[in-house]
């Protein structure tokens, strides 16, 4: 088999390797516009194959980039990729199928529909966070949409990144899918070329860059971006389900998830309450609090020295300027581990609440009624995801149509992602384009409009020059009725 065009760094050459490696994903893609289902779900096939021989080679990986539990691994990295693939392989007949639109009376005649033609060459840049996951999620929309694929993984997993380069070279063609490792200078390489659709996931500021990158030539782009995603606590709700819940989706990865609660706004009367909980859902989650989670094999590590320094700085600055550690609060330097945190009181100017925390770090506020919690999200940037935990329907109704964001989870936190039948991705700041089954799919699609008009008489055909007053009267007509 010939070999997938990798390269680790960027050499002199690369970028004309690059080059001819996208020359021949469009002669393969514009082959593949005329691709059938069947192809396309064998492409997806290869990849589902390749993933069910290789679980345990996935589980290694991702341990040794950042300590990854196996079962964690299971659930965020291997399940999502594998659900996105049966999904597509279900639906994909049906998303491919030419979908007919009603034709109005001043077109009487004509025929019209939409076609679904796959983009092309597509660029797909992915982060560290899910290095797995967030790579092969939009591929697979990729692939279903019949576009070849030019990946750039992050260089922070080089574990991760050197199996994933593995899976393409055993899977797929240069000409189908490429990939191209290293850092930022091998992403702005590749986004010199003129890409028919980017798919980028990572910070808002990278995703600045991307954007104007694609705009040099027009290329479409998703971006899939992160951002503080609050979680509101009103008095109503069960606490210790909250709590729980709220524990998942910030401790999970270590709390190095785009869609982590990154802070609770809770209601005054039950913030007491509510840290408790929390604590005793970081006991039930890793058996002990504090330095006693290292113990645990349920529980991620930092992915690197800077992300480690980063959160106890954060850390650091809020705790000096006032903030109280409720729990946690521990640092390990030599294996990147800091504990489940809960911290109240934290001075709004700290890092903490002006940026996105991405770690294990949960500041929790205070509110004394709901418009003061509304007023607080919507004067941050619109979060990726946001998160209300209530009994009442009139704090539902209020927080749903008072506030912005990418997506929303009643009572519960991070699910939603794995919903196949919801769009996933932000608003703006936290992300532009949506994700997912059919969304992805859409994503990396042209939705191309075709007319069919008949031959002879037409009802358009009356409108041209030269316009006589009959012609006029018929004008004045549509203005009126149509
Ligand atoms: P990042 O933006 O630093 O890097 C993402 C990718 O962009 C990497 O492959 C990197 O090599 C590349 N890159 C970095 N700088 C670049 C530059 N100047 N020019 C071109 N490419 C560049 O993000 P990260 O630290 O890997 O991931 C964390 C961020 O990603 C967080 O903000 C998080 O919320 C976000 N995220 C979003 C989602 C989502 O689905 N919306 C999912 C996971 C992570």
């Amino acid at each position: 088999m010939e070999t997938a065009a990798t390269t680790s760094a960027l050499d002199t050459d690369a970028p004309a390797q690059m080059l001819q490696v996208f020359q021949q994903q469009r002669t393969t893609s514009q082959a593949w516009r005329r691709s059938t289902a069947e192809e396309r779900i064998e492409r997806l096939k290869k990849l589902q194959r390749w993933m069910e021989v290789n679980r345990n080679a996935i589980h290694e990986a991702l341990y040794r980039d950042f300590g990854k539990p196996n079962p964690e691994t299971d659930l965020t990295e291997i399940y999502p990729v594998q659900a996105e693939i049966k999904h597509a392989i279900k639906h994909l007949h049906d998303w491919m199928k030419p979908q007919k639109v009603k034709t109005p009376l001043q077109f009487m005649g004509t025929r019209s529909y939409i076609q679904y033609e796959p983009k092309g060459v597509s660029l797909i840049i992915a982060p560290w966070n899910y290095p797995f996951n967030l790579l092969l999620v939009p591929l697979v929309s990729c692939l279903a949409a019949g576009c070849t694929a030019m990946l750039k993984p992050s260089e922070e997993t080089p574990h991760t990144s050197g199996l994933l380069e593995r899976m393409v070279a055993e899977t797929y063609q240069p000409h189908e899918v490429a990939l191209f490792k290293g850092g930022k200078e091998v992403a702005q390489a590749l986004l010199k070329l003129p890409f028919d659709h980017i798919f980028f996931t990572g910070s808002p500021q990278v995703g600045k860059i991307i954007m104007k990158a694609a705009a040099e030539n027009l290329s479409s782009a998703t971006l899939e971006l992160g951002g503080k995603s609050p979680a509101i606590v009103d008095y109503t709700t069960n606490l210790k389900e909250a709590a729980e819940r709220i524990a998942f989706g910030k401790w999970l990865n270590a709390g190095q998830t785009c869609i982590a609660p990154d802070y609770v706004l809770v209601h005054e009367r039950v913030c007491e309450q509510l840290v408790q909980e929390l604590r005793k859902a970081i006991n039930g989650m890793y058996g002990g609090e504090g330095a006693q989670v290292k113990e645990s094999n349920d529980y991620a590590r930092i992915i690197n020295k800077r992300h480690f320094e980063r959160l106890k700085a954060a850390l650091d600055e809020a705790a000096d300027a006032g903030a109280v550690v409720e729990t946690g609060g521990n640092f390990d330097a030599a294996q990147f581990f800091v504990a489940p945190t809960v911290v109240t009181d934290v001075p709004e100017e700290s890092s903490l609440m002006q940026e996105e925390i991405f770690g294990p770090i949960l500041p929790i506020r205070r509110y004394t009624d709901l418009s003061e919690a509304i007023s607080y999200v919507n004067a941050k940037p619109k979060p990726l995801s946001l998160y209300l935990f209530t009994n009442r329907k009139e704090v539902e109704t209020a927080v749903l149509q008072r506030t912005s964001a990418g997506g929303v989870c009643l009572n519960d936190t991070a699910i939603h992602y794995l919903q196949p039948n919801l769009p996933f991705g932000g608003v703006n700041w936290s992300g532009i384009g949506k994700a997912h089954g059919h969304w992805g799919f859409m994503d990396f699609s042209n939705q191309k409009p075709v007319m069919r008009q008949r031959s002879g008489l037409t009802s358009t055909g009356t409108f041209k020059p030269p316009y006589s007053p009959k012609i006029q009267k018929f004008i004045n007509l549509m203005l009126k009725y149509l």
